[in-house]
């Protein structure tokens, strides 16, 4: 049986032009400590976000991101700033 490929290979076959800043940021990051679940985390198929406990804080990581939206609709603090990445950068399917 064939493993099943990590998020890394998968976002391969996507082509990405990332901006030089970060399209995504975190509006008050005092609010991602105590939010249960941290559900932008766990939504995200690109696993663009990362919880570090050593240091509590949300790291995001931009160029893995898909522009699904559904990190900022699960936020239950509204705490994200999403935009789309400037001049057309950012994910460019291969296959539609
Ligand atoms: S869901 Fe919102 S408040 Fe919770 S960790 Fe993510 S960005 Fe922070
Ligand atoms: S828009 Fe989608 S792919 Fe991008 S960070 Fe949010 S959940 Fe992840």
């Amino acid at each position: 049986m064939s493993k099943r490929p990590t998020v890394e290979q998968r976002l391969y076959w996507n082509e990405t032009r990332p901006d030089r800043v970060s399209h995504l940021d975190v509006r008050d990051p005092a609010r991602c400590g105590p939010c249960d679940g941290r559900p932008c985390v766990r939504v995200c198929p690109a696993e663009t976000y990362l919880w570090e406990a050593a240091d509590g804080r949300l790291v995001i990581r931009f160029e893995n991101c898909l522009e699904c939206g559904a990190c900022r609709i699960v936020c239950p603090h509204d705490n994200l700033d999403w935009r789309l990445p400037l001049g057309g950068r950012g994910i460019c399917y291969r296959y539609g």
